[in-house]
């Protein structure tokens, strides 16, 4: 130590013990007392720079990058953990497609693992019309034909047959399934004087192209997708599907018939669904549709009225399990 901080301390140290004393002069006390002020003073703000300086540290500390890194990690493990872990319980998911769930439930945090895994095996993590694939389960009850799902140019079902003209515009035909089911329904709902009659079914590929440029032609291809379908991509390829009227109003009011009424409580039980229900807008891919009836088999199509689930949902969880 320095002599002259020696002298310094030392001053210091008599000072504060003067001070108590009361027999110092009026001036030096004054002057003492200028020095013990100042010392304290000094100490003050030396204590709250040292304070300051640690708080703001701390909060520099939590809001750095690393931390924030780690946080972000920790959650994406656990939720990809916790896929892992549900996807040996449920028989539709698929371990390859981990990456995919997980950055479709970032976007999408409100649904269930369930519907995480089925829309993204539908391809609903894409734009419609991307990534695209044949549709596999040709001539099947059950086939799926969508926005991701399509038929060859040359694709026309097998055992295609007219529909009775009692039941339908002349000329309209459905696979034998399809057709069989739909004459006993038609059938049926004549008896209840709740009339059904099919004024599209069966389309081939050249023709949906004429009607889809058509369509594009006057609404512009954005609105002509939400209620048409491009040439390939249109489940009337299939044959399996029929656009019904009450042979009153037009067909694009057929829900307020009471033979929409009557399709609700009983198209299932012919084999038929609603194929493009309200609300499902985001999984079929098209808007409601209350006059496009699907046949799928009497055993699936009581399955999804009972659910209340649409078609895609039913292939994906039970039918093209393994994608
Ligand atoms: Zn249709």
């Amino acid at each position: 130590m320095s002599i002259a901080k020696k002298i310094y301390i030392n001053r210091h140290f008599n000072a504060i013990i003067v001070l108590g004393c009361g027999s110092m002069g009026r001036r030096r006390k004054r002057k003492l007392k200028k020095k013990v002020k100042k010392f304290l003073i000094m100490f003050l703000i030396t204590t709250i720079i040292i304070i300051i300086s640690t708080a703001t540290y701390k909060n520099i500390s939590k809001k750095s990058p690393s931390k924030e890194k780690t946080i972000v990690i920790k959650k994406n493990t656990s939720f990809k953990d916790k896929i892992k872990k549900e996807c040996k319980k449920i028989s539709y998911c698929n371990n390859k497609y981990i990456d995919r769930y997980y950055k479709y439930y970032k976007n999408n945090k409100k649904l269930s693992i369930n519907d995480i895994i089925t829309r993204v095996n539908l391809g609903l993590d894409y734009d419609f019309y991307t990534h695209t694939r044949k549709a596999k389960d040709l001539n099947k009850d059950y086939i799926l034909v969508n926005k991701y799902s399509y038929l060859e140019e040359d694709y026309i079902p097998n055992n295609l047959e007219i529909i009775p003209e009692e039941y339908a515009r002349s000329g309209m035909r459905l696979v034998k399934n399809a057709k069989d089911a739909f004459v006993a329904m038609a059938r049926e709902a004549r008896k209840d004087k709740r009339p059904i009659i099919a004024m599209s079914s069966y389309r081939s590929y050249k023709y949906q192209v004429n009607l889809f440029e058509k369509y594009k032609e006057a609404d512009g291809i954005k609105d002509a997708d939400t209620y048409s379908a491009r040439a390939g991509f249109s489940e009337h390829q299939t044959g399996l599907c029929v656009d019904i009227y009450d042979g009153v109003l037009d067909y694009t009011n057929f829900e307020q018939s009471d033979s929409f009424d009557w399709m609700q409580k009983n198209a299932y039980k012919y084999g038929f669904i609603l194929r493009f229900p309200e609300g499902k807008e985001n999984i079929t891919g098209y808007q409601y549709e209350s006059w496009h009836y699907r046949y799928v088999g009497k055993d699936i199509a009581k399955y999804i009225h009972n659910n209340d689930i649409t078609f895609e949902e039913y292939y994906i969880q039970k039918i093209d399990k393994n994608n």
